[in-house]
């Protein structure tokens, strides 16, 4: 690696909620590896947040359910007074639930929508002050190809991910002026816990439906993220990561 591309890295600040487990502490990983600084958001898993600390010394991490507005201020203000700024914010935290329409209650439907969506604003909001301050940044949210396609029986899960490419690419408008790009990342079907509920039939049919035969890895979002980082063109848009499943 080129000596100034090093010095870039080790100065620029990322942080990721839901960073302890899954795509996110794939996400965290992988940054972190190539020098860059990384604050890890966890909420429920701790220990698996301890354990990422342990292995790499420029990760901080933070404990923030960000689905509450206190919460997710608290954990960009953190990063702040640790490092004066952030030049990454992934909006990565998210739940999904599979339910019938009729069966999804109010509760179920306000817990996804804060988790998958208010979150991601709260968390912007409060970060986009400090990037437009520096006139750098950039935003990365992590959606799903259901927000673009619509899931069956995953109509909260999919409207929140809808919202979330809305969101990108009105803010992406907004903050173009200010150097600042927003763009989301719409995985198909990944290798975490999220789709754990899978049996082995289930998830051998969905590979039949996949043009590259196989379910992605957390590893290909965050070469995605890394080139997104590095990249200072693209703005506004929704990179869905999938193996052919949608084009
Ligand atoms: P996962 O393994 O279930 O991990 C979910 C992560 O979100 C955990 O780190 C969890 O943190 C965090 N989280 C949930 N609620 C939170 C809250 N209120 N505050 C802070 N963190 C919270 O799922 P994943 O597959 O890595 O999913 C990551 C993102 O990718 C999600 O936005 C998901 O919708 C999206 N995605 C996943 C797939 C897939 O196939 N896996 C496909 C498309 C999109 P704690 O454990 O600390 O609570």
């Amino acid at each position: 690696m080129e000596e100034n591309q090093e010095k870039n890295i080790v100065n620029k600040v990322v942080v990721v909620t839901g960073g302890a487990r899954g795509i996110g502490a794939e996400i965290v990983k992988f940054l972190a590896k190539l020098g860059y600084k990384v604050v890890l958001n966890y909420n429920k898993s701790e220990s698996y947040a301890q354990d990422v600390k342990k292995e790499l010394n420029n990760v901080e991490i933070f404990k923030a359910d960000v689905s509450k507005k206190e919460e997710a201020n608290a954990l960009i203000d953190f990063a702040i007074k640790k490092y004066g700024k952030i030049d990454v914010l992934i909006n990565n935290a998210g739940i999904a639930q599979t339910k019938l329409f009729t069966e999804i209650t109010d509760e179920d439907w306000k817990n996804i929508i804060d988790t998958n969506l208010n979150s991601a604003f709260y968390c912007s909001r409060e970060a986009v002050k400090n990037m437009i301050h520096n006139k750098s940044g950039l935003i990365i949210n992590i959606s799903s190809i259901w927000g673009i396609t619509g899931a069956s029986c995953e109509v909260a899960y999919s409207t929140s991910k809808a919202a979330i490419n809305g969101f990108t690419k009105a803010l992406a408008k907004e903050l173009g002026p200010s150097n600042i790009r927003v763009n989301a990342i719409a995985p198909g079907i990944i290798n975490t816990a999220m789709n754990s509920y899978l049996s082995e039939d289930e998830l051998k049919n969905i590979k039949e439906e996949i043009p590259l035969e196989k379910i992605g890895d957390p590893v290909d979002i965050a070469k995605c993220v890394k080139w997104l980082i590095e990249d200072n063109y693209t703005t506004g848009q929704i990179i869905s990561i999938n193996g052919g499943w949608i084009c």
